[in-house]
């Protein structure tokens, strides 16, 4: 059995753990992000913790092969330096050569979606699927293709920000990225949350009524709580959040062809009803041909998806000679 470190950099924390090649994780730790503009400062926590975790594979008589390095944002074609990126300080950093004089290891480092796509695909344990396509669904909407195992790499060395293609013209909302009717702003939890907010206002729900006056403002999560209270104005919000995803997943299929679609993200939790407007949606406006295949299900790592998919990465990259691997 072969192990490696992943770690899973975000803007508020990083996520690291001790991850076999089947993806258990035998350790981990969760470290705070450093608010500073020093690339050096705010990786050094993080290099600390993969110390911490090293000592305990070396506790257990266990080597570490690799390191892994999910990252929040787009790297450069050579996937060493950082190149736009949700930690400022890293933007432009060689982070990859960094990792590797530091730790004496082979290093693998990918955006943070990529990485934990990979993870979910594995997960599945079964080589039924081969194009699986990951949707996280949080503030924003991630989405990555995986056929055979491996990332498709369409632009910025990700599958593409497919989040923002139109689904609803006629809207006046504005994702933060500027375009007008993406799917983020009628599916993600910020539009959850905005629904909710004027669902609260006007007094269609009570429940989230109460919630505006004791917290000041409502979010994706209390819409979902008050939908799983049956709250009728939350669930309709939920409803309709799921029906505009199962339109992307449509609008996706014959581009992307999945046959499996892992759904996971804060909002994937939001209960079965979301989940069947999404499915329904799907098969109700897409291509009977793409759409009748796909199985739709919940991804199932959580947070931990990030840092598996970055360790299950150096691994691959580091597999010894003589045992069948892909190219890239
Ligand atoms: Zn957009």
């Amino acid at each position: 059995m072969r192990y490696a470190i992943g770690m899973d950099l975000g803007g508020s924390s990083a996520k690291l753990g001790l991850v076999s090649e089947q993806a258990a994780v035998l350790g981990r730790e969760i470290v705070a992000t450093p608010e500073s503009g020093d690339p050096l400062l705010v990786l050094q926590p993080f290099a600390e913790a993969v110390d911490r975790l090293g000592a305990l594979a070396h506790a257990r008589g266990l080597q570490v092969a690799a390191i892994g390095c999910g990252v929040p944002g787009y790297l450069d074609p050579s996937r060493t330096v950082v190149d736009k990126n949700n930690i400022a300080a890293l933007d432009g950093f060689a982070i990859s050569p960094w990792l590797q004089q530091r730790f004496r290891l082979p290093v693998a480092v990918d955006n943070d979606a990529c990485a934990a796509a990979i993870a979910e695909a594995a997960s599945t344990g079964s080589d039924r699927h081969e194009r699986v396509l990951s949707v996280t669904v949080g503030s924003g909407i991630g989405v990555v293709l995986v056929v055979g195992g491996d990332v498709a790499r369409i632009m910025h060395g990700v599958t593409g920000d497919a989040a923002h293609i139109i689904v609803d013209h006629a809207s006046r909302e504005r994702c933060p990225l500027g375009c007008r009717g993406c799917l983020e702003t009628v599916a993600s939890a910020r539009a959850i949350a905005r629904l909710g907010q004027r669902a609260a206002e006007s007094g269609a729900s009570p429940l989230l009524a109460a919630r505006l006056r004791n917290l000041g403002s409502v979010t994706g999560l209390h819409v979902s709580e008050a939908a799983a209270q049956g709250d009728p104005a939350a669930l309709q919000i939920i409803r309709q959040a799921g029906y505009w995803l199962g339109v992307g997943l449509a609008s996706w299929a014959p581009i992307y062809e999945p046959d499996l679609v892992l759904l996971g993200g804060a909002v994937a939790q939001a209960g079965d009803e979301w989940l069947a407007a999404a499915t329904a949606a799907m098969r109700d406006v897409g291509y009977p041909f793409f759409v009748d295949r796909i199985e739709v299900r919940r991804s199932t790592l959580g947070n931990d998806a990030g840092m598996v998919g970055a360790a299950l990465l150096a691994l691959r990259q580091t597999r010894p000679p003589g045992r069948c691997h892909a190219a890239g």
